[in-house]
């Protein structure tokens, strides 16, 4: 951090990933209108941008359109667009001619690197936010009107700046499978490239892939096609992967219109929105992949040498580790039996849990209202709702599933609703902006 600081910030980033950034752009455009633009710091834990780095398989491709990037919805003529990062590297021609509105996982990084580096001198990484804490300017009697947040980092040590409004993006956790513990044989889908380019992949003879999602099939793919004497068995819940449904009529949940649809629909209809539509994003995997996997298998299948098999209607139910032996139990729901199977490599595609907001909030989460099913409440524009003595801001951008929808924790909605958490920033600023 430079040596001279703001007294205070309008606004507090926990996390510096897509969606902060996201929020950084909105954030200097408004400034682009002719407005002052809240003053912001952002606080980011990894030592440098990265977005799930461990899953930049090479043939992996985005799930979404190049046109839900970080700012087209809210502004198409940002500087920041994906089509705006194309130019800038000479590669938009090009990109047009394949005629493809989904580029790969590893082209959108360096698109995000690309805009990320723009905001350098706003973040701080490898700093980890370690507490947030109420204060009240005016005294015991007065309201919480800032907040103090605490960080700590190898490099500068441990440090506190205040702010006015905190958003908390600090993304998803892994979820294991009966909390087994990861080391170097038991991996989660967040950390497969860089614990498989620790591996001789060539001795690799035998690989269990948890999950019938898109990072287990597209995991799957690469240990089979990377591990060239190794049998991949996949374990899956279902009977073989099932599609995700991105037809365009389906795709409109993820509009930023149908925020308002989800937020101010009765219990009832959302249930029905997650019963109809969950299969557009959870435990699917792309129309490509299924088929290339499909192939692969019988492909094997023609050469009498198979290398691929499913699991079918089975989970993993158990993980013992003795030294390097590893011993998977597979559960079969058909038969209701289990089997043993010994492995090199447990990797679980077992999906993520929402953010840990009240982890991170810590005393601040008892100023913080919860529904009847004690989770977080929030406003239209992504604020907790708070105690009334509460005038300073606590913004979600994640964690929002069951009071905004399904595109919470997704890109699709992002630049929208980073538009819409300034515009209520912009409303509750710092009295005066003290600069050095
Ligand atoms: P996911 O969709 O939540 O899938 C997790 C899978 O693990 C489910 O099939 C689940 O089955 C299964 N599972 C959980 N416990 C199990 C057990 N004990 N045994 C067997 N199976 C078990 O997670 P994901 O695949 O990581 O996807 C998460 C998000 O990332 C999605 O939005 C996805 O689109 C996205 N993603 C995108 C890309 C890309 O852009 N190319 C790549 C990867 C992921 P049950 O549901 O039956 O429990």
């Amino acid at each position: 951090m430079a040596s001279c600081e703001p007294s205070g910030y309008d606004v507090v980033g926990i996390g510096f990933g897509p969606s902060n950034l996201s929020l950084a752009i909105a954030l200097q455009e408004l400034g682009a209108t002719g407005a002052t633009p809240p003053t912001a710091r952002f606080f980011e834990s990894q030592p440098s941008f990265g977005w799930h780095r461990n899953m930049l398989l090479p043939t992996a491709k985005m799930q979404v359109s190049f046109l839900k990037d970080l700012v087209t919805f809210r502004n198409p003529t940002s500087p920041y667009s994906f089509v705006s990062f194309l130019h800038a590297v000479e590669r938009l021609p090009q990109f047009v001619n394949n005629s493809d509105f989904f580029p790969t996982r590893a082209e959108f990084h360096q698109y995000l690197e690309w805009v990320a580096a723009n905001f350098a001198d706003q973040v701080s990484y490898g700093t980890r936010v370690t507490a947030v804490t109420p204060l009240r300017s005016s005294g015991p009697a007065g309201p919480v009107d800032r907040f103090r947040i605490q960080v700590s980092s190898p490099a500068t040590g441990e440090s506190s700046v205040e702010a006015r409004n905190v958003v908390l993006a600090t993304g998803l956790a892994p979820r294991m499978p009966q909390d087994f513990v990861r080391d170097e044989r038991v991996w989660h889908s967040s950390e497969f490239l860089e614990k498989f380019r620790r591996c001789d992949a060539a001795k690799l003879t035998d690989i269990v892939v948890v999950g019938a999602g898109q990072s287990a099939a597209e995991i799957a793919r690469h240990c089979y096609d990377n591990a060239p004497n190794a049998t991949v068995t996949a374990v899956i819940p279902s009977y073989g992967y099932s599609i995700a449904d991105n037809t365009p009529f389906a795709n409109r949940i993820f509009d930023p219109n149908a925020v308002d649809d989800y937020y101010f629909a009765e219990e009832r209809a959302k249930e029905k929105f997650w019963q109809y539509h969950r299969n557009t994003n959870y435990s699917v995997v792309d129309d490509e992949v299924i088929r290339s996997l499909y192939q692969r298998q019988y492909d094997d299948e023609v050469r009498g040498a198979e290398r691929l098999h499913f699991a079918e209607l089975s989970r993993v139910t158990d993980v013992k580790r003795s030294g390097d032996d590893t011993r998977v139990t597979i559960h079969s729901l058909a038969t209701d039996r289990s089997y043993d199977m010994d492995v090199d490599i447990v990797v679980c595609a077992t999906g993520y849990e929402a953010m840990d907001i009240a982890g991170v909030l810590g005393e601040l989460d008892g100023y913080c209202a919860r529904d009847e099913q004690g989770r977080h409440r929030l406003e239209r524009d992504y604020r907790l709702v708070t105690t009334d003595d509460v005038s300073a801001g606590i913004y979600l951008q994640g964690g929002t599933e069951h009071t905004h929808g399904l595109s919470s924790s997704l890109l699709s909605n992002m630049a929208t609703r980073s538009g819409e958490i300034v515009r209520s920033l912009s409303r509750n600023r710092l009295p005066e902006a003290v600069s050095c």
